[in-house]
């Protein structure tokens, strides 16, 4: 994860959306003649970015609780107070699919001006049915109505709806029985994912959840050891999730069982930031076990991060991982978290014209500067859709 892989004054030829080669300059320009031709000079060119965890389709906002968690309420109490996740539940209820869509249109631009161009993006806060399909049909429209590529996750596993309170176990039945099922039946998801977590789905409920979801088609993913040691990661690694994530709390037998499984760990250093906690999961162990390790924003209505830029920090400053480090978990690494590594995550020949040209004259520039966007031109497809860090696309 320590080695880029650097070409210095390299070049990369592009035709159909695809790399076609990529090299030295003098080595491309022999080969290969153009008059679409971006400047890349006294610049780092990457691959696109790739964000293994977001929580990308939800209504409303809750900055109410920045003021509740700044007084030392708890997560779980919020969620148990019918705040958190519940707040989101009913505004993404009542949202319309069409405002649905705006919303997430608007979001998924953002994201691209950041240079984010592959994100795993979960549904979550419907929790029926209807709201279930709802917001997986949003995500497959923005996939033909912007240039991002979403990843569909089914998360009916989120969270207990209100309407099941007191009765998990039917609610992990109609889940299973159902939804799963319907989901599949319409292709619209790929993965299945669920918040594996004290008081809310425990292993065995996680487990039967996985279970069906893989007998029917979706790759298990899990949200694991966030709060509590609870056995998600050993978990993660029974059911050979593609991904682990969050293990803030994981323990040893979880490590190993990621490690047997070949499960890559997705650490989302956003997350503990905006949950007040001061505990990060431990990355450099994690690397020095062979794990590979690729990281998300966790975007969502707890944790609003639009610039995966700052999670690249966020790496270096409170993973201690290494700017090299950080940038591998953040394209080659994510992709493969997210079952895109054939086509996106590095700058090989074949893979999809995915690419940024940063205004930086050294890759490390990019864990070390907090909080900004560098990004000058975003590539997707082999189309310029971000110049000089002005979007290109319309925003209607
Ligand atoms: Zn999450």
């Amino acid at each position: 994860m320590d080695d880029v892989g650097i070409i210095e004054d390299g070049a990369v030829a592009i035709a159909n959306g695809q790399i076609v080669e990529v090299g030295e300059t003098k080595f491309i320009t022999e080969q290969f003649h153009s008059k679409n031709r971006l400047d890349a000079s006294g610049k780092v060119v990457t691959p696109g970015f790739v964000d293994a965890h977001t929580h990308f389709v939800f209504a409303g906002s809750r900055e109410t609780e920045l003021e509740m968690k700044i007084k030392g309420v708890q997560y779980l109490e919020i969620l148990k107070q019918g705040g958190g996740i519940l707040r989101t539940v009913r505004d993404t209820r009542t949202a319309s699919k069409k405002e649905l869509l705006e919303v997430c249109k608007r979001r998924a631009l953002g994201l691209l001006n950041y240079g984010v161009t592959t994100i795993e993006a979960k549904s979550g806060y419907g929790l029926t049915l209807e709201d279930e399909l709802k917001s997986l049909e949003v995500i497959g429209e923005l996939n033909h109505s912007t240039p991002l590529t979403l990843i569909p996750t089914f998360l009916g596993a989120h969270a207990i709806p209100p309407e099941y309170s007191g009765r998990v176990s039917e609610y992990v039945d109609v889940i299973c029985e159902t939804w799963i099922p319907e989901i599949s039946r319409r292709k619209l998801a790929v993965f299945c994912d669920v918040f594996c977590e004290k008081g809310v789905f425990e292993v065995d409920h996680s487990r039967r959840i996985l279970e069906t979801g893989k007998r029917n088609g979706l790759l298990p993913r899990i949200h694991a050891d966030e709060f509590f040691p609870l056995g998600g990661a050993e978990l993660g690694g029974e059911v050979g999730a593609v991904s682990a994530d969050h293990l803030l709390n994981m323990s040893g037998e979880g490590l190993e069982s990621l490690k047997r499984a070949g499960t890559i760990a997705t650490l989302l250093p956003a997350a503990p930031l905006t949950l007040m906690i001061d505990k990060y999961p431990d990355a450099r162990n994690l690397i020095s076990n062979g794990i590979p390790v690729a990281l998300g924003s966790d975007l969502s209505p707890s944790c609003w991060i639009e610039n995966f830029q700052l999670v690249i920090s966020l790496a270096c400053y409170k993973l201690r991982m290494t700017p090299a480090e950080a940038l591998a978990a953040a394209t080659i690494n994510a992709a493969h978290a997210v079952g895109m590594a054939e086509r996106v995550g590095s700058i090989e020949k074949g893979k999809n014209a995915d690419l940024l040209i940063l205004d930086a004259s050294d890759y490390r520039l990019l864990g070390y500067r907090l909080g900004g966007n560098q990004v000058n031109t975003v590539v997707k497809n082999g189309k310029p859709i971000v110049k000089e860090g002005r979007l290109l696309v319309a925003e209607g």
